[in-house]
């Protein structure tokens, strides 16, 4: 009897494994395919940082200010450049950082004044050792001297607007300059005539009385 209740109570545990797992089986798979499918991370996910590219230069906007590096509390980052020949604008010429020493605390993106630093989405970069040094710059560098280029166009355009609009500007404060002085002069001329007016007037009955 023992027996028996032994095989039927094995038999029932098959069955409630096995309709667990075909119930599982019609189920949305919450797994990928890695490496063929890749993850949709969210905003909010935090790995290590980049340079941002913009569409209007088609490359970063690090002036080189050092503001991320000093404020790093993991003295991960270290940074290189200055002024270029040919452009006001300040390039960074090294940027790299130890992200096995970056603890993601953001503090370099809030403080980046031209707002070029954010978060990438790494999550599968593996090592065997702890020397992670990333080249940040690396992506931008075959690009760098179009960038120049551009940049001394872009600087020179604007320059040139600046001019435009202060000769313009210019123009105007003397245009209303003119007009002030020629209200001003009909104003004298209209006041002189009435002073004479009233003059005569006053002679006039005088001689009267
Ligand atoms: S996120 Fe924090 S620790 Fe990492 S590089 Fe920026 S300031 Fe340094
Ligand atoms: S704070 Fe921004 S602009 Fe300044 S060095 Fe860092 S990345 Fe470049």
């Amino acid at each position: 009897m023992r027996y028996v209740r032994r095989v039927l109570g094995g038999l029932i545990s098959l069955f409630v494994g096995l309709s667990i797992t075909l119930r599982e089986l019609f189920k949305k798979p919450v797994t990928l395919q890695y490496p063929h499918e890749k993850p949709s991370l969210s905003p909010a996910y935090r790995s290590a940082i980049k340079l941002i590219r913009f569409d209007e230069t088609n490359s970063h906007d690090c002036v080189a200010c050092l503001a991320c590096q000093k404020i790093c509390p993991s003295f991960c980052i270290d940074i290189e450049g200055g002024k270029v020949e040919g452009i006001k604008k300040k390039r960074a010429t090294k940027f790299t950082m130890d992200f096995a020493l970056c603890s993601l605390c953001g503090l370099c993106i809030d403080v980046c004044p031209t707002v070029t630093l954010e978060y990438s989405k790494l999550y599968d970069e593996a090592g065997y050792n702890r020397d992670w040094n990333m080249d940040l710059l690396e992506e931008f560098t075959d690009y760098e001297e179009q960038f120049i280029t551009e940049q001394r166009e872009r600087e020179e355009k604007a320059a040139a607007e600046k001019k435009a609009k202060a000769a313009a500007a210019k123009a105007k404060a003397g245009k209303n300059e003119k007009a002030g002085k020629n209200e001003k002069a009909g104003k004298n001329e209209k006041a002189g005539k009435n002073e004479k007016a009233d003059k005569v007037g006053g002679q006039a009955e005088e001689g009267e009385a």
